[in-house]
């Protein structure tokens, strides 16, 4: 069950060394940390999020 939290949310692979993104509170590695790959996944997170956000308005 913990290797759930092991898994990188960027590249989802297991890897040594891994962190939480504060930004998101998900395991990501430091091969993705600061890379466009990181950037492009919390982009499709919090779009999803920004998506149901803004839906009242419209
Ligand atoms: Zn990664």
């Amino acid at each position: 069950m913990d290797d759930f939290s092991q898994i990188c949310f960027v590249c989802s692979r297991p890897k040594e060394g891994m962190h939480r993104h504060p930004q998101v509170n998900l395991p990501i590695c430091n091969d993705c940390s600061g890379t466009d790959a990181e950037k492009q996944a919390l982009d499709d997170l919090t779009e999803g999020l920004a998506e149901g956000f803004v839906c009242g308005c419209i």
